[in-house]
């Protein structure tokens, strides 16, 4: 009996001044074939590599839309600034913004990039952390924050 195949579908980066004019049709694909995705929303973006299009107001309104269409909000990082060229325990990307901080530190970032999306009226999925690479297991550094 075959085994039905299903797949995880992620988009990071998402952040007030990303490209809207692609992000408009993937959403509008998305939508119409009524796939659920993972967003991973950046909480307050930094990074000038993703300064690609005019600041939307409407973002955190539309990460609730995504939210109550069924779609899961991640946290993707906390500001995308590359602090070192650490890359933690993954090793999937040659830096990091939280890998190589003291614990303390990596905690703050999380904690104010969770506030910030609650602030916005947004929680994250749990377990969905993206752009940490933390040191020591996640769990660990996320139980101070309430995160479970
Ligand atoms: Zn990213």
């Amino acid at each position: 009996m075959p085994r039905e195949l299903r797949y995880l579908l992620q988009f990071d980066d998402l952040c007030p001044i990303m490209n809207w004019p692609l992000w408009e049709q993937i959403e509008h694909i998305l939508v119409a074939q009524d796939v659920r995705p993972i967003v991973a929303v950046i909480p307050d973006n930094r990074d000038p590599k993703l300064v690609v299009d005019q600041f939307r107001a409407d973002f955190w309104k539309r990460v609730r839309l995504w939210q109550a269409r069924g779609w899961t909000v991640a946290l993707h990082g906390y500001q995308h600034v590359y602090v070192n060229r650490n890359p933690g325990m993954l090793g999937i990307a040659p830096q990091s913004e939280f890998a190589g901080l003291p614990w303390q530190e990596q905690e703050a970032k999380l904690r104010q990039g969770l506030r910030s999306l609650k602030r916005r009226g947004s929680l994250p999925m749990p377990g969905l952390l993206h752009h940490t690479r933390l040191i020591k297991p996640q769990c660990v550094y996320l139980q101070p924050t309430g995160y479970r």
